[in-house]
């Protein structure tokens, strides 16, 4: 048996109960949401071992041309089941996989797929290439055996249009952006579905490393606008009013921003901001201390820097 780098390392710092590992497996459970629609619901947590890193929600969608799947979970071991599940359910083979941004809990568990039926954005394929291998060293390091095989592959297929035709299953293909530099929307026509990938979180707070919070508004104005029935958010249950997720996400989106800002004025730390009390309307949302105090070190540093004024320049 070889050992590989990362196994020696996974095993080196102790937080990987191999046997128990596996032994595991992933709870895949789609919940049909629409006529030819399911959806995953991932858990609502941060990445931890217990829970696999299946964080993301993730949708299936029969078509007469064959079934598509919008995201494909955070490993090899992952994608494999859903492949099967998927085909079981729709009795259609996979021939698109969509994946809506860089993020590894969406984006890990293509390696299970053909490169050429995978699909995304340009700027996601970029982002997947320059930050793949630190993604998955650092989902080794946190989820150990549940990553066994799972390699960086990267999606053959690059988006340039603006809508996909599956058998007469149109999906509009929305290139937008904020929550990461390219994020991916996909509006079925026919039902009305709109998938939204993680510009939009219900019931668990939104997660910025690499977010553009003027962006990601602007984004949601354009989801706002769109004539949707129902929508599938990246993280949360699904939203059968379309609407609830966008202004959830929007209210948080606007409080954090406001809230660093007024603290960034103030002169308070790091710590002191990540501790700042939440409002009782956000008290239902999953993960809000956890996102909010990992948003204070995404986004502080660089507010602190633009509005507050030097004090050692030009200094005589
Ligand atoms: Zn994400």
């Amino acid at each position: 048996m070889t050992i590989s780098r990362r196994h020696a390392l996974a095993g080196l710092i102790g937080v990987v109960p191999m046997a128990a590992a596996a032994e595991s497996a992933y709870a895949i459970k789609p919940v049909a949401v629409a006529d030819g629609i399911w959806m995953i619901h991932g858990a609502d947590e941060p990445m931890l071992f217990a829970n696999g890193g299946a964080i993301a929600n993730i949708a299936i969608i029969a078509t007469s041309a064959g079934t598509v799947l919008v995201d494909a979970g955070p490993s090899i071991r992952y994608g494999r089941l859903l492949k099967t599940v998927a085909e079981e359910l729709t009795r259609q083979r996979v021939v698109r996989v969509y994946v809506t941004h860089l993020h590894p809990d969406h984006g890990m568990g293509i390696t299970a797929f053909d490169p050429a039926i995978v699909a995304a954005l340009p700027g996601t394929i970029a982002d997947m290439k320059r930050d793949g291998s630190g993604f998955s060293d650092a989902l080794y390091r946190l989820l150990g055996d549940w990553m066994r095989g799972t390699d960086v592959v990267l999606p053959g297929r690059s988006i340039d249009q603006a809508a996909e035709d599956f058998g007469g299953c149109r999906l509009r293909l929305l290139a937008l952006a904020g929550h990461s530099a390219a994020d991916l929307a996909l509006l079925d026509e026919r039902t009305g579905t709109l998938i939204a990938g993680d510009l939009l979180f219900l019931d668990r707070a939104p997660s910025t490393p690499t977010a553009d919070l003027e962006r990601w508004r602007e984004s949601l104005s354009v989801l706002a606008a769109l004539r949707h029935k129902a929508a599938i958010p990246g993280h949360g249950p699904f939203d059968p009013t379309g609407r609830r997720a966008i202004d959830q996400t929007r209210d948080w989106l606007d409080w954090l921003d406001m809230t660093l800002r007024q603290a960034a004025s103030s002169g308070l730390d790091m710590v002191e901001v990540g501790d700042l009390p939440i409002p009782p309307r956000f008290a239902g949302m999953a993960a809000a201390r956890y996102e909010l105090q990992r948003s204070v070190s995404h986004l502080y540093p660089a507010l602190e820097a633009a509005l507050l004024p030097r004090v050692d320049v030009e200094g005589e």
